[in-house]
Order: structure tokens, then C-alpha cells, then sequence
């Protein structure tokens, strides 16, 4: 086996190139870290590696707002190194890592432990900061030192603010230093810890439930503050009809929101719970397939901004529990663009779905959903041409198949953890190749270090 350096030339030869600038087929020459020639014909250098792109699109590398690798604490579970190692097979140059570690990211020395631990991975490690010490929803943490760290964004994710005073200050320090924060809409009065959605199914299969209130409140008072204060909110995994529409309409206002959506509330509903499968618990719960339409609906008309995985890896020791004791949580760094790219592309033009009027997503927004808009929001898009496929851009790149069926299996996940909700789906379209930083980090769907 040949080992490939940095410096090497790549071609991808023949792709369809999606970005910012739109789809045209076009040939790429990377060199060393860098895009160096795109063009109809690029001549293949002596040396160069060859990646055929035909019937393939060629797309920027992709960014998840929303991951949790589990160390330090959950190693069990998840690694920095092998959580990053299933972002990169999934075509993701930069995840942002949820602080709901054990310690909690709240500080300086657990921040510089989590850099070392993400010198030489295979996409890049971005960190948030809890909003409070240890997430316990007393105290603000040093917000200004540890953006000075590079922590890009803050939140408690798996916990909201229940503090309506600390979420107004917390909203005041962010506004002044120019940070995001991150909110996980739970009001704990109304969501009790039900372990599902509160309806229909909830009362069939005898388990307790949370009601779209819980999510639904938390949204309501965090916009009125973002009002109050003329500050700026990012809203995580929004997953009721109730809470997209107030998104919507506070957009329309013109307050400065986003809001993310992941790939199982866009496509799986709480009759999946219905085997009483652990798997599919998760928090925000799986909603009723009236709210998955409303999550799809909010990605058509650009209410949400980015689909987040929240990939939340939980080893079976843990997971295989009773489906109201198991901790909730899915891993998804692996499926989120196939899934994606099934429910909101593939289904609608190949017409593999029992509703006709269902409008497809273009290529180039599900595209933005998962590189630039995810990427501004992070801050993570300070690279000149970010998002884009031209001379000069940084080589972090993402060869996708969409004709390739497949089924994710359960036991071959690059992540330490198996609890997909997806292994049922026939997947249509597969990440095959990605570039990091001008090195050929997956070939063929699988890691190369
Ligand atoms: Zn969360």
C-alpha cells in the first residue's frame, strides 16, 4: 500500500460541484491543504491520486453544530478520537462538542485537556462552554475567558436555563461580548422527565409523557428576552410545530435567531416507540408525524437554519435498559447527510413516499444546511471562502454518491457506541470520500487512520 503525504496531488475528476455558487460538473486539483484549479478539464498531474467523481456531486465539507463525544468522563460511550473519526466517515470537517461532559466544560484547564486530546484528529474539535458552572443553572461560568479559549459557542445542552433572571443576565454578558448561546428548550416543570412525547402513543404504551409545552414555553420566554435585550439566540434541535412557528414569526419580526433541526425529528415520529425500543428514546423526545411535517416545513421555508445531529453515543451497558429507565440519546454523525438527503431530496424526486405533495429540498439548501449556515452559526467560517469550491479555498471536501442504496449496520459504526434509530431505513445517496485539510481522511466510506 502506497501512503499518501499532505503534499500529494488529489483530482476528483467529473463531480457535479454544489456550493454557495450554485451545481456545475467541474474537475478539482488539491494541493497540499489547498484547492489549486477547478475547471470543465483539468489535466491529471503526473502523481496525482485520481478520485473519479462521476455521478457523484462534489460538495464543501460539512459542519455539525450539535455532537457530544462523551470525554472526558463517558469514554465508554465515545471519544474525542473516535467521535471525530465517525464525523469525518459522515463528510464533516468540524463538529462543535457538547460541554455536557464529566467535568462539564466551565473552564480553562478542562478546555486546554480537550485541545491536547484533539491535536490530530480527523476533523476539527470545536468546543462549546456550558452557560453555568457544572450546568447546575446557578452560577454563570468565566463566558469571557473561555471565549478567549476558543470556545464558540455556550449552552447546558441537555438542560435548558430554567432561570428566567440567569438566562436574562446570561443573554446580557453574551450580547456584550459578541458570543452565541446555545439554548436546549426544556422547561423540567412541564417535561416531569417523561421519557416520550406526551399523546396519543404515550397513553397506548402506558408511558408518562412530555407535552410541546415543555419545548414550547422555554422558546416563548427566550424570545421575549431576545426582544427585551435586542441580543441574539441560537435555538437547538427545535422539534414541535408549535416552537418552529414562534421561530418563524420572531424571524419574520426580525430578531437575531437561528435555529437547527436534526435528521431524526425530520423523519421519525413516537410510533416508533411503539417496540418499546430504548433506541429511540431521545430528548427532545420524537414527536407525532404532524410535528415532523412541521420540522420538514420549517427547513422548506428556511426557519431552520442547520441540521444538527445532536449525536449523543451511549455504549449498550448504558443503553440497553427498559425504554422509560435507558438514558436518552442517538448517534448520528454517520447518517445525518443520507438521512437527510433521503427524507428531503431522494423521497420526493424519486417519488418513494405515500405523500405525492411532498416538495422536494434543492441540492444547494440542504447543502447550506449542512456547511455555511451551520458554520456562520459556530463561527466557525473564518477561512477565506468558506463553503465554496474555488481556487484557494481550503481542500475540505466531500465526495457524495446519492444513487447508492444502503442500510446503516448496527455493528460497524466507526462511533464506540450502535444506537442508530436509522437501521431500518433504505438509505439513498452515501458520503464516500473526504477530504480534511487536503489529505484523503475517508476513501470508500471508510477511515484511513
Ligand atoms: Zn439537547
Amino acid at each position: 500500500m502506497i501512503l499518501l503525504s499532505k503534499a500529494e496531488e488529489i483530482i476528483i475528476k467529473g463531480a457535479t460541484l454544489v456550493d454557495a455558487a450554485g451545481e456545475r460538473r467541474m474537475d478539482v486539483l488539491v494541493r497540499g491543504e489547498t484547492i489549486v484549479a477547478v475547471a470543465e478539464s483539468v489535466e491529471v498531474p503526473i502523481g496525482a491520486r485520481i478520485v473519479d467523481g462521476a455521478n457523484g456531486y462534489l460538495l464543501p465539507a460539512f459542519v455539525d453544530l450539535h455532537t457530544h463525544l462523551r470525554e472526558p468522563g463517558g469514554e465508554r460511550s465515545e471519544t474525542v478520537e473516535s467521535g471525530s473519526r465517525a464525523a469525518a466517515i459522515g463528510g464533516y470537517r468540524a463538529v462543535v462538542a457538547m460541554p455536557n461532559t464529566s467535568p462539564t466544560i466551565d473552564s480553562v484547564e478542562i478546555v486546554r485537556h480537550l485541545h491536547d486530546l484533539a491535536r490530530n484528529t480527523l476533523c476539527e474539535v470545536a468546543l462549546s462552554g456550558s452557560i453555568t458552572i457544572g450546568r447546575l443553572g446557578e452560577k454563570l461560568t468565566p463566558m469571557a475567558d473561555l471565549a478567549e479559549f476558543g470556545i464558540c459557542l455556550f449552552t447546558d445542552d441537555g438542560r435548558g436555563v430554567q432561570s428566567d433572571a440567569l438566562m436574562r443576565e446570561a443573554l446580557i454578558v453574551a450580547s456584550r461580548l459578541g458570543l452565541t448561546l446555545g439554548q436546549h428548550c426544556e422547561n423540567e416543570e412541564h417535561a416531569k422527565g417523561a421519557p416520550m412525547h406526551e399523546g396519543v402513543w404515550s397513553s397506548k404504551l402506558g408511558l408518562a409523557g412530555q407535552p410541546s409545552s415543555a419545548e414550547e414555553v422555554m422558546v416563548e420566554r427566550d424570545l421575549e428576552l431576545v426582544r427585551e435585550l435586542g441580543a441574539s439566540m441560537h435555538f437547538l434541535h427545535l422539534s414541535t410545530i408549535g416552537a418552529i412557528d414562534l421561530v418563524r414569526r420572531a424571524k419574520r419580526e426580525g430578531l437575531s435567531i437561528t435555529a437547527e433541526a436534526t435528521p431524526h425529528h425530520l423523519s421519525l415520529s413516537d410510533a416508533e416507540i411503539a417496540s418499546y425500543n430504548p433506541v429511540f428514546k431521545v430528548n427532545p423526545p420524537l414527536r407525532t408525524a404532524a410535528d415532523v411535517n412541521g420540522v420538514r416545513a420549517g427547513i422548506l421555508d428556511g426557519t431552520i437554519d442547520a441540521i444538527a445531529t445532536d449525536h449523543a453515543p451511549h455504549s449498550p451497558e448504558l443503553k440497553d435498559e427498559p425504554f422509560d429507565c435507558a438514558p436518552p440519546g442517538m448517534i448520528g454523525l454517520e447518517t445525518a447527510f443520507a438521512v437527510a438527503y433521503t427524507e428531503l431530496v431522494a423521497k420526493a424526486h424519486l417519488r418513494i413516499t405515500d405523500d405525492p405533495t411532498l416538495p422536494a429540498l434543492s441540492m444547494l439548501d440542504l447543502v447550506r444546511l449542512f456547511t455555511l449556515s451551520p458554520a456562520r452559526i459556530a463561527r466557525l467560517d473564518r477561512h477565506e471562502h468558506c463553503g465554496e469550491i474555488v481556487v484557494g479555498a481550503r481542500a475540505d471536501l466531500v465526495v457524495f454518491d446519492p444513487t447508492e442504496r444502503w442500510k446503516v449496520e448496527e455493528s460497524s459504526t466507526a462511533s464506540r457506541s450502535h444506537n442508530t434509530p436509522f437501521a431500518q431505513l433504505d438509505l439513498v445517496g452515501r458520503v464516500r470520500h473526504t477530504l480534511y485539510r487536503g489529505e484523503l481522511v475517508v476513501t470508500d466510506a471508510d477511515a484511513q487512520r
